[in-house]
């Protein structure tokens, strides 16, 4: 009954007596294998080339060729590694030595008088062994195709929602420009000369068409990262956060922030969004101040296989039940009165680091400061490291860059 449901796997007994052959067939018939016999060396060798074996029960004396070439030719052919090969002869064990160089699997052997338990209990292991392998090479196959049409199917929505998101924001830009500069006309021409209303309503249109611009642009930014043909280059993170300082000078003297850095690592990436990425954490870790001169250290170290980086600030903080939901596209946790922003930057990040095989996540907890972490693989990166250098910045007016790592 077992052996109609399993799948049946061919076993090939070679012999040049018939009369042997019967009686490896008695033995092993109820085993409920295919049994294929052969009276010679080429004759099993016809049946190799032609059908999968599982096992090979042979004789090692047999007029045409002997079961050690035999076994030696199988071995000797990739296409068999996966064959077993079971030997009988009155030889002693030691002869199989003469198997060595080929033993790339399994040899066994079997002396005569047989006994048929031992025959039946050797075959069975390789039988069941052959089977086993071919049942996990088959579902690797399965799982490897269900993951590659699964990838597929992933990388195509997202590149729709990508097309989506940049033809959208792209055609939205000429209807907006032409809103946007006909309320700009309105308000040079008729501010102050219609009414109080009409002037707060002109007030209104000019700011929400700045906003749906600022939106839009953002979007397209977004929608761009990936399309970015610029090549993966040695980036000196130390640089490219000096840079980053450079555009959030505004920024930083406004608000008299303390920007430090330890060490930082060289990595192969595209540089301008290593600085986009600097620039918007260090940017938010400055925006999202809390009553004291905002504070951010910046800093690396390593594990296995990844560079870990923090951006660490003396801020807002978060509240750790929204530490996920930042991430995601025009996700803000405050109004646009008390902090402005699209709420895009944090996805911004999260999708450069996608294209870097990296990853973003935040510990933060509320009135306590955020430490925001990201990965960059060091395979992508070059093992030289900067020199210890200290400011993290040119010196900005009135803002104070500490010197040294302050980790
Ligand atoms: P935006 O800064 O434009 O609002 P982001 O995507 O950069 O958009 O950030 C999303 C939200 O995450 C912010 O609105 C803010 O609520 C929170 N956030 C980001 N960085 C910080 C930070 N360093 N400290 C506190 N909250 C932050």
């Amino acid at each position: 009954m077992e052996a109609i449901e399993k799948d049946r796997v061919n076993i090939l007994l070679v012999d040049d007596q018939p009369a042997k052959l019967l009686g490896y067939e008695a033995i092993l018939d109820d085993l409920g294998e295919r049994l294929i016999k052969a009276n010679s060396g080429k004759d099993a060798f016809q049946h190799l080339l032609k059908e999968e074996i599982a096992v090979v029960l042979m004789d090692v004396c047999m007029p045409d060729v002997d079961g050690f070439e035999l076994a030696s030719m199988i071995r000797q052919h990739p296409r068999f590694e996966r064959t077993a090969i079971i030997l009988v002869s009155a030889v002693h064990m030691s002869d199989l030595d003469r198997l060595k160089g080929y033993t790339s699997g399994a040899v066994d052997y079997v002396s005569v008088p047989i006994i048929p338990e031992i025959l039946r209990a050797k075959v069975t292991v390789f039988a069941e062994l052959f089977r086993k392998t071919k049942q996990l090479e088959r579902l690797n196959q399965e799982l490897e195709q269900r993951v590659a049409e699964r990838t597929a199917e992933l990388s195509r929505s997202n590149e729709e929602l990508q097309q989506f998101a940049y033809v959208a924001s792209h055609d939205l830009q000429e209807p907006l420009r032409m809103v946007s500069s006909y309320v700009q006309l309105l308000a040079r021409r008729y501010q102050g000369q219609i009414d109080a209303g009409a002037d707060e309503y002109i007030r209104f249109a000019l700011e929400g068409s700045a906003r749906m611009y600022e939106l839009i642009n953002a979007l397209l930014d977004y929608s761009r990262i990936d399309k970015a043909n610029s090549s993966f280059v040695r980036v000196d993170c130390g640089v490219a956060l000096a840079r980053a300082l450079e555009n959030l000078q505004l920024l930083m003297n406004e608000s008299g922030a303390e920007v430090s850095r330890g060490e930082l690592p060289v990595v192969r990436a595209d540089e301008t969004q290593i600085v986009q990425l600097f620039q918007n954490l260090v940017g938010n870790a400055i925006k999202f101040r809390g009553p004291d001169v905002p504070r951010v250290h910046i800093e690396a170290r390593q594990d296995a296989r990844d560079w870990v980086f923090s951006v660490r600030d003396n801020g807002i903080g978060i509240e750790p039940a929204y530490a996920g939901r930042i991430f995601q596209l025009f996700q803000r946790l405050h109004g646009r009165s008390e902090y402005p922003g699209t709420g895009i930057g944090l996805s911004i990040c999260k999708k450069i680091l996608e294209r870097h095989r990296g990853r973003i996540w935040v510990e933060s907890q509320p009135g306590k400061g955020s430490m925001f972490h990201f990965t960059l693989p060091q395979d992508l990166g070059a093992s030289a490291r900067p020199p210890k250098t200290t400011p993290a910045s040119p010196e900005p007016k009135g803002a104070r860059a500490l010197r040294g790592d302050a980790g």
